[in-house]
């Protein structure tokens, strides 16, 4: 059994076979998946799909590309979804300074909101962090009690990032860009991971596996990360899913 424990089944990438691309998650082994919340509009049909389907959970959050869209009233909206049944986590929430509209400032005040509501609902973070490492961490060290309850989706720094994002006690969680041709430099860093941080994820429509390059991933896809773990840290297959999925247990308390 495997856990997507990042995707956006929402997305409109999804429309014409959402439904398909459950059932063939499910035939895949992949048997639970968290939709993650990236808008508004996207955390409300987040926890709308956690409630139609026993093997999603939803989480709620604004990707940093949108930090600028919210206001004081659409925060509240997020704080009453994020209390719904079946919500595991806060995220994805961050900072991203690749081509991003909206301004380091309001992404930080944004991740800083998200990190306070995190705390007084007791859920963890699912972080997204481009370009923009000495900022996150900071931000986590200054507003985190240590160990920081959360994970660092789609790693994909070098080791000292390694090292410092596991100082924080955070999970570090990779896609399927790691099974890339030219991914050897990150397959190199993620040898390092300890195997009870390690979390695999699809980030579903993005980053499709090299098998499927520059078409649309979905979570069916992660057994293909789970074979390049495998075949990485030299152990059979089974074992990648045991720890990860008992990692993911773990981190987002789910019992399944
Ligand atoms: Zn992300
Ligand atoms: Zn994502």
């Amino acid at each position: 059994m495997i856990i997507d424990t990042h995707c956006h089944l929402d997305f409109e990438q999804f429309n014409s076979d959402r439904d398909e691309v459950i059932r063939r998650a499910r035939a895949a082994g992949v048997f639970y998946m968290i939709n993650i919340g990236s808008s508004l509009e996207g955390s409300a049909k987040s926890v709308e799909l956690a409630s139609e389907h026993d093997n999603i959970f939803a989480t709620v959050g604004i990707h940093p590309h949108h930090a600028e869209e919210i206001d004081a009233g659409s925060f509240s909206e997020t704080e009453t979804l994020a209390k719904k049944e079946r919500v595991v986590a806060i995220g994805e929430i961050g900072l991203d300074y690749f081509k991003s509209p909206s301004s380091p400032a309001s992404q930080k005040e944004l991740f800083v909101r998200f990190i306070t509501l995190s705390r007084e609902l007791g859920l963890p973070l699912i972080i997204h962090n481009r370009n923009a490492h000495r900022d996150t961490c900071d931000i986590l060290n200054r507003e985190c009690q240590l160990p920081v309850r959360g994970v660092v989706h789609c790693f994909s720094g070098d080791r000292k990032e390694l090292d410092e994002v596991l100082s924080l006690g955070l999970f570090v969680s990779f896609t399927c860009n790691l099974t890339f041709k030219n991914a050897k430099g990150l397959r190199e860093v993620a040898k390092f991971v300890p195997k009870e941080r390690l979390l695999l994820e699809t980030d579903a429509p993005f980053l499709a596996p090299q098998a499927y390059r520059g078409k649309r991933n979905e979570p069916a896809y992660v057994t293909q990360l789970r074979d390049t773990f495998a075949e990485l840290l030299n152990l059979p297959k089974g074992e990648i899913e045991d720890i990860t999925t008992a990692n993911a247990r773990n981190l987002f308390g789910i019992n399944i």
